[in-house]
């Protein structure tokens, strides 16, 4: 493994796991899943993960997460059926999707899951009927036009609104426990949370004001990773975050929904360059996963790929890739710099285990692409000798410290 902050697999573990599994390959890293989940605990202890597992439903995600005593915020009746089919207790979900179907407050029915958020009136009838014992939360809706991906627009309610919905909810007779919200996935900056700390603070005071003694604060999903031309500092802003918790919600319960933060960095794809070509002066690369793959992170998520290729020397050129599908919209990229590609040329892209695989489909007959977990292949692809130089090295930086 290359010497990288994030899981990033060598040029030769991209042509051997080529070789032995073909491609298009995605390579599943449960260290990494461990330790990105340990940064956050790190970072922001008092904090109970529920790991948003629409961004990456993977089992073996699911079942380490698990292991680690992590709780899961699910968002419909199979996501809920999933978690209670692996063991995992109805009281470690959150239903956290303000608007809830039918077969979604039944399968909270049925498998136990009592906390749900809600934004609006008619959800209150709705979990009232379903559900009568719900621990509810209301979502609040934060507005973050900075967000990479901004789930204001569709959920949360206004500000003020917020107080009168809670106590509607607690003469409904359920839990009216806390507020919740989420700023905006790939957030790269304290301050959206700060700013929705310093409302739901209000609203907590409010709350109290009122009669209504709030005590659950649910600082939703939104963490980042790295990506291309942005830069943060992900250490500074879970220290700004974890100081105002400290500060404003000494006395309340923490919860967050991190997804992309949990699961984006622990996987890499290997893709093969199938089909190479020249139209409007442009070289266009095809490659054996698209649009409606793994790369489905480029429409639902807008998020630009990085591509590494293992070509040397000679200069780059702008080119188009596009993906194996018959379908004119499966282009992933256009105007890219990359080095002249050629037919069976294998190309590495880190970092895209969110919202990648989740929403991908076998479109036009092309199937989904499989998974291996890293560190049940590690030993035959890495050589021994050079794992052996690394554990030496490393040993030798420790006794330099
Ligand atoms: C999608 C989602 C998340 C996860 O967001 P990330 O930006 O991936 O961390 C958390 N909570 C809710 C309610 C969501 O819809």
């Amino acid at each position: 493994m290359s010497n990288k902050k994030h899981f990033q697999i060598s040029q030769q573990a991209v042509e051997k796991l080529a070789v032995r599994f073909g491609t298009p390959l995605l390579v599943l890293s449960l260290e990494e899943i461990k330790k990105n989940y340990k940064v956050l605990k790190k970072y922001m202890p008092r904090v109970k993960i529920h790991y948003a597992i629409k961004a990456n439903p993977h089992p073996e995600i699911l079942r380490v997460m698990a292991d680690m005593g992590s709780c899961f915020d699910v968002a419909s009746d199979g996501e809920i059926r999933t978690m209670h089919d692996m063991g995992v207790d109805g009281g470690r979900l959150i239903y956290a999707n303000p608007v809830k179907t039918g077969v979604g407050l039944e399968a909270c029915r049925s498998c136990g899951v009592r906390k749900m958020t809600f934004d609006s009136a008619s959800e209150i009838d709705k979990i009232k009927k379903q559900c009568p014992d719900a621990t509810v939360l209301l979502r609040l809706r934060i507005d973050n036009s900075s967000a990479h991906v901004d789930l204001n627009k569709k959920f949360g309610a206004a500000r003020e609104n917020a107080l009168a919905l809670m106590q509607q909810a607690k003469e409904a007779g359920l839990d009216m426990a806390g507020i919740a919200f989420h700023v905006g996935s790939q957030t790269v900056s304290a301050d959206p949370y700060l700013h929705a700390l310093d409302i739901a603070r209000e609203l907590f005071e409010e709350a109290e004001a009122a009669g209504l003694k709030l005590r659950i604060l649910d600082v939703g999903g939104g963490f980042p990773i790295p990506e291309p031309k942005v830069k943060f500092n992900l250490p500074e802003m879970l220290r700004q975050i974890n100081a105002r918790l400290d500060e404003d919600f000494a006395d309340a319960e923490i919860w967050a929904e991190p997804g992309r933060y949990i699961c984006g960095t622990a996987v890499n794809l290997i893709t093969s360059v199938i089909g190479v070509t020249e139209r409007g002066g442009q070289p266009w690369y095809f490659l054996n996963e698209g649009l409606y793959g793994t790369f489905s992170g480029v429409l639902f998520d807008q998020w630009d790929f990085k591509l590494i290729s293992f070509r040397e020397g000679e200069e780059k050129v702008a080119a188009t890739f596009a993906g194996p599908s018959c379908d004119s919209l499966d282009i992933m990229f256009r105007g890219r710099l990359t080095v002249p590609l050629q037919v069976g040329d294998l190309l590495l892209v880190p970092s895209c285990g969110a919202y990648t695989s989740a929403s991908a489909t076998t479109f036009n007959g092309f199937s989904k692409a499989k998974f291996v977990i890293w560190e049940r292949v590690k030993a035959e692809v890495e050589p021994v000798a050079a794992v052996g130089r690394v554990e030496m090295n490393q040993s030798v930086a420790q006794a330099v410290k």
